[in-house]
């Protein structure tokens, strides 16, 4: 009886998901107008906006850096390592982003960030979890680590917005997530504002690594929501790397041209 009991509870899940999505249907997460049912922007990983607002997200397209996905201003050229990983190589081995940070995108990171809810996360991550499907040959025995905040941080904000795509993540990939592998030790300023030296002054030292004994020899799959001089990430890499990850991927829903 246990063993018949699941598919059914799953597809009574699934049927109610359809229901729900009929009563609720998603709306667009720029102008927050209802979208209809089956227009599922697949172009865009499934990422809810209307066709209207469709024109703001701009996929990240090569040419770009073929390690950390820094799009090239000039269109004509070839994808190949950009100067900023040529002269520091960043400590974690390939940076994914289905989207360029900048106006819809921007928008959308910016209201599920600080708005009170978080609750666009699993949809955003959903939309990740589909680009890395389509894009990375995953192995399934990759973890997905966050990026922490700092606990105070998450207090204020209530909740860790790198944690919440990671569940949307996973519900598409069905990786496991180590969620307190690394610690936020310092409460640093916001990265905002500062440039690429700067931002690396800002969170060295700031992390410490926790649960060792998981990381050794996986291929680890680091979330953020958003990758700007990668510091963050590369920070969090090196850390990893020490404590014996085989392969550090990261995975950011916007990546910034460097401003820097
Ligand atoms: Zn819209
Ligand atoms: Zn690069």
């Amino acid at each position: 009886m246990e063993l018949n009991k699941r598919p059914v509870l799953s597809e009574l899940w699934q049927f109610l998901k359809g229901f729900l999505t009929i009563l609720f249907p998603p709306s667009c997460l720029i102008c927050d107008k209802a979208l209809s049912i089956g227009t599922e922007n697949e172009d865009l990983f499934g990422l809810n906006v209307c066709p209207g607002c469709k024109d703001q997200i701009s996929v990240l397209k090569p040419p770009f850096c073929v390690l950390c996905s820094t799009p090239f201003r000039t269109s004509s050229a070839e994808s190949h390592l950009c100067g900023y990983c040529i002269r520091k190589r960043p400590h974690f081995d390939l940076l994914l982003s289905p989207f360029v940070y900048e106006r819809g995108i921007e928008k959308i990171i910016a209201q599920f960030k600080y708005g009170s809810s978080g609750r666009e996360g699993k949809s955003l991550g959903n939309v990740m979890g589909r680009f890395l499907r389509e894009r990375y040959p995953l192995k399934g025995d990759e973890i997905l680590i966050p990026v922490p905040l700092h606990p105070k941080r998450e207090k204020e904000r209530g909740f860790n917005q790198t944690l919440l795509l990671s569940y949307g993540i996973r519900e598409v990939i069905g990786i496991q997530i180590l969620k307190d592998a690394i610690r936020r030790n310092v409460y640093t300023k916001s990265q905002t504002g500062l440039n690429m030296k700067e931002r690396e002054a800002n969170v060295k030292g700031v992390f410490g690594l926790k649960e060792r004994e998981k990381i050794a020899g996986k291929s680890i799959l680091l979330v953020d929501d958003v990758a700007t001089t990668g510091s963050t990430l590369s920070e969090c890499a090196k850390l990893l790397k020490r404590g014996g990850a085989k392969k550090v991927v990261c995975l950011v829903l916007g990546r910034a041209p460097f401003s820097a």
